[in-house]
């Protein structure tokens, strides 16, 4: 197989027709790679997106043809799917308001365009959930927010808001069965793609610990940082350090912050799924 593109994350191999996404046990913060891994981070993010692609399968198609059949090498971190023609943007949705999205909110009052109440603050509810979309910047740049318009503008106005429409409904159904499971789905970013019938197809990942941001329902309290089951724990780590995204030389993760981390990727799979990890 050949290695067509290596991600922050996953290795992609190109398998005839299909590609092969391999998931590493890598962790990126503010798009920089740690030099540290975290053991089963792949396995685990590979198991989610499986079970959520299920669960969303009456809403959108999806690109996955098999967990089974890849390389033994790469088994349970690795899903054989449907090469795409991918849709050249970062879909984004917003139901609640931190990071990017709320320092972009306290300096104009809006999100990616979109008008917000006065008041709000680090971890509201938004009225609704807002689509925020971003570039799908090439390697080493980093994506940037851009309003539907300019999305309409490059993508045509209706690619664009079927991406938009089917993000808000991908998001609707996600955060519905996730709260029931206690976990709040803050945001998180989707991926697309047209098969070769021009089907557009949900790709990638799909509400993972990487993709989205997982807040502990019973403890949410807007004003401050919310308790999460996701990588800003690793964010938030590698700032206290001292650490900025634009240090080439990012720092080991020490191994309680590596065992927390695991930890938070495992308990957020455990309630989501109703499943043991093994
Ligand atoms: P980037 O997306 O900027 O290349 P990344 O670090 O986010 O970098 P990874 O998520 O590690 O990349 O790698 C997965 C890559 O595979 C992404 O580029 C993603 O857009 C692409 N991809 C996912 N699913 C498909 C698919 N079905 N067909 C084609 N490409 C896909
Ligand atoms: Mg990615």
């Amino acid at each position: 197989m050949e290695l067509i593109h290596q991600g922050k994350v996953r290795d992609v191999y190109a398998d005839g027709p299909d590609l092969i996404l391999v998931a590493s046990n890598r962790v990126s913060v503010f798009d920089v790679i740690l030099p540290t891994e975290i053991p089963g981070k792949g396995a685990l993010l590979t198991a989610l997106s499986l079970w959520w692609f299920e669960r969303l399968a009456d809403i959108v198609p999806n690109h996955v043809v098999s967990a089974e059949d890849v390389p033994a090498e790469f088994a349970g971190r690795a899903v054989r799917v449907k090469r795409l023609d991918m849709v050249k943007v970062e879909a984004v949705v917003r139901g609640y308001l931190t990071g990017s999205g709320l320092a972009d909110y306290r300096e104009t009052g809006a999100v990616c365009g979109i008008a917000l109440p006065a008041g709000l603050e680090d971890g509201s509810r938004l009225p609704e959930p807002i689509f925020t979309p971003t570039t799908k910047a090439d390697v080493g740049e980093h994506d940037e927010p851009e309003t539907f318009e300019q999305t309409a503008a490059r993508l045509g106005p209706d690619l664009a808001g079927r991406v938009r429409d089917l993000t808000l409904e991908v998001y609707r159904r996600g955060s519905e069965i996730a709260l029931a499971k206690g976990i709040i789905i803050a945001d998180t970013k989707l991926e697309f793609g047209l098969d070769e019938d021009g089907v557009l197809t949900l790709a990638d990942e799909v509400l993972t610990s990487d993709s989205s941001r997982f807040w502990d329902a019973a403890a949410w309290k807007p004003g401050r940082t919310q308790p999460s089951f996701d990588k800003q724990f690793v964010r938030d780590w590698a700032i206290s350090t001292g650490w900025r995204p634009d240090d080439p030389e990012a720092p080991e993760i020490p191994e309680h912050i590596v065992e927390a981390t695991r930890d938070r990727y495992i308990e957020a799979y455990e309630l989501l799924t109703g499943r043991r990890w093994s």
